[in-house]
């Protein structure tokens, strides 16, 4: 017998909970997406097959974007555009400092300077004001304002109408990552329209998640379209083998747009069940810590349902604890990007002072177990297991 098996807390509590269900899910769809992956195999157009542009008009139908241009993962999808957008050396390229690496990484990586701003407390997202601030930053540095990338973090979306009088002021496009916000609107319009290009991700664990990588641009540009299609491919021109950009292979695969197909088939559904459980969690957690702030009119994709703990709590034993019970969390995200090895030496809004509430944010946050497939008995045990564990923190 092993040491666990003999510890009867532990082999009392559930086996484990996932952090997200994709299994339940793929059971659910499990004769469509064996049916859509045979065609596949039968047609054998494993690169730009016709699912490809099928999901692209799809996602058009579904967005309300004029064009969608898919392509292998929501970090490309950011390139794709900056390469489009011919952003390099001397420019500075807005992006907050509390969201996913590839945010910045992609603005480095054309050979532009990431910009670090701040984010509002109450939704973890791109503060204005911080933005306004980073401008004046960056311009005494010497750079070259350009573009803002605000992030849709955990599925909400930024604050895009004070973002574009930001922008608009300082003529500098706006480009949304909406990564982690594809299903997501404000005032009935959905993500991929709130911006004049909007990028997204199929990472598994984003709310449509592929079963690999893949992502997708959503714009109603027609000349940044013919660019971005042709940038995708190598820069090709009018055939194969005759290049008039200097480009990549960003390509989706044809058995993810296949799997696509069938999750998007799906996917409002899925989002009513996010919305619903994490008003379950509301619900059941509200005064206990500050649970997640939704505007009216702003409908999330519930992407992560993130809460921030009382700063008398101890995250770290409050984790450990959890995961003892069979309760999976994540800390989304531990360490802001000002703060990372790679980019410290990158400008931030407040020159050398810390960004407060990105640092605070990060030392705050923990996300719960958030899917569609989360059932109410489920979700019961979570809450219970998460106020109890919380109360010895
Ligand atoms: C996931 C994510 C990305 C990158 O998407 P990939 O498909 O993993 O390359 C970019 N930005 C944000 C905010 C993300 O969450």
């Amino acid at each position: 017998m092993t040491q666990s098996a003999l510890k009867p807390q532990i082999s009392m509590t559930p086996e484990s909970i996932p952090f997200i269900d994709l299994k339940a899910q793929q059971l659910h769809l499990k004769d469509q997406i064996d049916r859509a992956i045979q065609r596949v195999l039968d047609h054998g157009l494993y690169i730009m097959g016709p699912e490809v542009s099928q999901l692209e008009s799809r996602l058009s139908s579904y967005t309300g974007a004029r064009h969608t241009i898919t392509c292998a993962n929501g970090t490309d999808a950011l390139l794709l555009v900056l390469r489009a957008r011919h952003i390099g050396p001397g420019d500075a390229i807005f992006v907050p400092s509390f969201t996913f690496v590839a945010t910045a990484e992609v603005v480095s990586l054309v050979g532009a300077t990431p910009v670090f701003v701040d984010i509002l407390p109450d939704t973890f997202n791109m503060c204005p004001k911080s933005l306004e601030q980073a401008i004046a930053a960056a311009k005494k540095e010497g750079l070259t304002p350009k573009g803002v990338i605000p992030v849709d973090l955990f599925g909400l979306p930024a604050d895009y109408t004070t973002i574009h009088q930001v922008a608009e002021h300082h003529t500098l496009w706006v480009m949304a990552d909406g990564a982690q916000s594809f299903g997501a609107g404000y005032k009935g319009t959905k993500v991929g329209k709130l911006a004049n290009v909007t990028t997204t991700s199929f990472f598994p664990a984003k709310p449509l998640g592929a079963y690999g990588d893949g992502g997708a641009i959503f714009t109603d540009d027609e000349e940044l379209t013919v660019l971005l299609k042709s940038i995708r491919v190598h820069g090709q021109g009018h055939d194969r083998y005759h290049h008039i950009n200097i480009g990549l292979n960003s390509r989706l695969d044809t058995f993810q747009a296949a799997i696509l197909l069938q999750k998007l088939s799906i996917f409002d559904k899925e989002l009513e069940d996010r919305q619903r459980i994490a008003c379950r969690y509301n619900e059941a957690l509200e005064g206990v810590v500050e649970i997640p702030q939704c505007y009216e009119e702003t409908q999330s994709a519930w992407a992560q349902y993130t809460i921030k703990l009382p700063t008398s709590i101890s995250r770290e034993v409050l984790i450990v604890d959890l995961k003892e019970c069979g309760i999976p969390t994540m800390v989304y995200y531990p360490i802001p990007l000002h703060h990372q090895p790679a980019y410290t030496h990158f400008p931030r809004a407040t020159g050398n002072a810390p960004l407060p509430i990105s640092e605070a944010m990060s030392q705050r946050v923990l996300s719960l177990p958030m899917h569609p497939y989360l059932t109410s008995a489920l979700q019961d045990q979570i809450i219970e297991s998460f106020l109890t564990c919380l109360k010895r923190a």
